[in-house]
């Protein structure tokens, strides 16, 4: 399978327009201390499935709320799309779209969780400064001159050619986490603080009995009562037919690399979107750079349609692709260069896509007790938060006040292609 260079579909247009695995015991913790006395007497089993940060939001928001959850995971949380995104997060830049409320209460949610749970110090959340650049590759492929005269808004480290620089977001607009630190984080959190259990294994299906869940089963024959099942599935939901009867969600690969510059103090906190030109003929490209308060600094791009492996551990990056993020680095910065910045990760993962481009969110049509969250395309991150909040209000207390679910709601499908069986 090869994948294009040059991006069908990137990452940055998508945020323009609309804009080694951890793994846990199973067993059961359970604490006391924050669970109402009703809870405490009848905790809401509730089984959540796939742990990437929209299952882990989710089961974190439930078990702050006193249910008596079980995350199941394949692989190891945050181990896909979630451990190796961006982490970049925005105020606004949804506005003018079906998320605009979803993501604005998820920005303040991860103000508020970045307190609540020393974001700073446990998984690298900051607000930075977010530039848009252009800037042209070098068919000598030399490495960029310092002299080059540049804007003052633009900072020291982007020594590269860049042009007509422009502040696209502030430190009270748009911000970053660690992504992968972010959802293990929370998952410790809801482990350790609100008794949540972690469950690696492979859910096989969900059983329902007149109408309602029942439990779920997991490759091997594990059986789980539930009084509710949030599938949080990512890429991987239409694997499940009780899903894909309904919607489609397709996955569109993306690639990035993790470099460790020597000087990591001389990078500030400016995140850039860029509109690169490559010195061979083509498209430009929009990659994405962050620099991250670990001292790293990460690159994406290089998006593409392929086939999910049903192995979230099998997705590798294209090495055309990898390449070309190394070219980027390179043309950008001298210290983002071979022999300056150490390689920590080249790697790949899936976005996961629904057909109108706005994620499914609610209870699942004639299923009572089933739930989904998913299709969040490339804003997973920031909006893993106000999904989580509001599917435990769903699941808890019926609807959800955070935010209007109803634009999101999987029912929205229903009629558009036929149901099969479950
Ligand atoms: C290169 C790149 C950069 C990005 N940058 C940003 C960014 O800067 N900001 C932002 O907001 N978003 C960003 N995103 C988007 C974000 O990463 C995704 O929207 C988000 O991670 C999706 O989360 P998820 O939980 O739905 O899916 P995933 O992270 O894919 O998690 C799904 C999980 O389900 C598990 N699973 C699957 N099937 C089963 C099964 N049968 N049983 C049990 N478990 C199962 C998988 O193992 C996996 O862990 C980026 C994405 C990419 C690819």
């Amino acid at each position: 399978m090869t994948v294009s260079v040059v991006p069908s579909v990137s990452i940055s247009s998508f945020l323009r327009q609309t804009r080694n695995a951890r793994t846990f015991p199973i067993t059961l913790i359970r604490c006391s201390s924050s669970k109402s006395s009703t809870m405490e007497e009848h905790p809401k089993r509730v089984v959540v499935c796939g742990g990437g940060v929209i299952g882990v939001c989710t089961a974190y928001f439930l078990a702050k709320r006193g249910a008596a959850v079980t995350l199941v995971e394949k692989s190891a949380v945050a181990c896909a799309a979630s451990g190796k995104a961006g982490g970049f997060l925005a105020l606004d830049w949804c506005d003018s779209g079906a998320l605009s409320s979803l993501a604005r209460a998820s920005f303040d949610l991860h103000r508020s969780l970045a307190q609540e749970l020393d974001g700073p110090q446990s998984y690298g959340y900051r607000p930075l400064t977010t530039l848009g650049l252009s800037i042209a590759e070098t068919e000598s492929q030399a490495t960029p001159s310092a002299s080059v005269s540049k804007p003052s808004s633009v900072p020291n480290w982007v020594d590269g050619p860049v042009r007509s620089p422009k502040t696209i977001g502030t430190p009270d607009t748009t911000a970053q986490v660690h992504p992968q630190l972010f959802t293990r984080t929370l998952i410790s959190k809801a482990v350790e603080n609100y008794g949540a259990e972690v469950v690696i294994g492979k859910l096989e299906s969900v059983e329902v009995e007149e109408g309602r869940v029942k439990s779920v089963a997991l490759e091997g024959g594990r059986v789980i009562e539930s009084d509710a099942v949030v599938l949080a599935l990512g890429p991987w939901s239409c694997k499940l037919e009780l899903l894909s009867s309904i919607f489609r969600v397709h996955g569109l690969k993306a690639h990035s690399i993790v470099l460790e510059p020597k000087n990591p103090d001389a990078i500030t906190p400016h995140a850039l979107f860029l509109t690169y030109h490559p010195s061979q003929r083509g498209k430009p490209l929009d990659p994405e750079v962050y620099p991250r308060p670990t001292g790293e600094v990460y690159l994406c791009g290089m998006s593409a349609e392929e086939e999910v492996p049903d192995d979230p551990e099998q997705i590798v990056g294209n090495p055309e692709a990898i390449k070309v993020l190394k070219r980027v680095a390179k043309t950008v910065s001298s210290q983002l260069g071979e022999g300056e910045a150490e390689v920590k990760a080249e790697q790949a993962c899936f976005l996961p896509c629904t057909d109108d481009s706005v994620p499914v969110i609610g209870e699942v049509p004639g299923i009572r007790g089933c739930y989904v969250a998913t299709g969040h395309s490339c804003w997973g991150i920031l909006n893993g938060p106000a999904t989580g909040a509001a599917m435990a209000e769903l699941v808890l207390d019926g609807r959800a006040s955070i935010v209007d679910l109803t634009v999101f709601s999987p029912a929205r499908f229903v009629g558009r292609s036929r149901r099969g069986k479950v």
